[in-house]
């Protein structure tokens, strides 16, 4: 066996089915020990809200984190975050100018100041009428000449982040610091903001069982022999993938 760079979201995805986590985990860790496999968490979540899961479940310790949909990154369990993914998401950033745009949408409403960033400014955005909004914000954003991604998720959640960031990008960046190749690179996830982890190339994609129809949807229409569709719900469907492409062998 070979070592794989594994990269998962957490709630819904690798959280979720506590017994079926814990048996990937055995896995993972094995994997780790002996072939030198790389375990990332990649979450929406803060820091300080990552920090929250870590006391709540049995997660192993990652090699590396991605906080804030792709607006951190840190290494070893470090507090301090990677000042080079800091160099890639500056180009271009002015959130005050974004923020400037998002003020003339009176149903944009802005996420709790925990939520908020440097690199990323979060409000909630109903379901009923995102599909209308999103475009209209994202051209007064263009119009005003600032490039930056949109990325809706779990049907109330929108982050304006930097061009050169989200769970994707992330992803691309990890894999060559350690030079792992796309086909050795597997990512998980169950929602919106983990679209972008499936769209890059040839790195593998599971999507979970329970996946939302945000993510289902965009799958069906844009199907891939590098992405599998588990039926199994959150961890469960993640070692179904892995056996699936290969990464484990699940028999005997
Ligand atoms: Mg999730």
């Amino acid at each position: 066996m070979a070592p794989f760079l594994f990269i998962t979201d957490l709630d819904h995805t690798l959280v979720g089915d506590d017994d079926a986590m814990m048996q990937l985990n055995q896995h993972l860790s094995r994997h780790r020990d002996e072939y030198g496999t790389k375990i990332v968490y990649s979450t929406g979540r803060s820091p300080s809200l990552y920090q929250e899961l870590l006391s709540e479940k049995p997660l192993l310790s990652p090699d590396a984190v991605v906080t804030g949909v792709g607006t951190g990154i840190y290494y070893d369990g470090s507090t301090v975050p990677d000042r080079l993914w800091y160099d890639q998401l500056n180009p271009g950033w002015q959130r005050d100018r974004v923020l400037a745009v998002t003020n003339l949408f009176a149903d944009l409403e802005p996420q709790p100041e925990d939520e908020q960033n440097d690199y990323k400014a979060s409000f909630f955005l109903d379901a009923a009428i995102a599909p209308d909004l999103l475009p209209q914000i994202e051209a007064s954003l263009r119009a005003e000449g600032l490039q930056v991604n949109l990325v809706y998720s779990g049907g109330e959640h929108l982050d304006i982040l930097p061009q050169g960031a989200n769970k994707g990008l992330a992803m691309v960046f990890l894999r060559q610091q350690w030079n792992f190749a796309p086909e050795r690179t597997v990512a998980c996830g169950d929602s919106g903001n983990d679209l972008s982890m499936f769209h890059s190339g040839a790195e593998r994609g599971i999507i979970v069982g329970n996946a939302m129809a945000e993510l289902r949807d965009w799958h069906d229409e844009n199907p891939s022999p590098n992405r599998y569709l588990a039926t199994s719900h959150c961890a469960a469907g993640i070692l179904e993938g892995l056996g699936y492409f290969g990464f484990l062998q699940l028999n005997g």
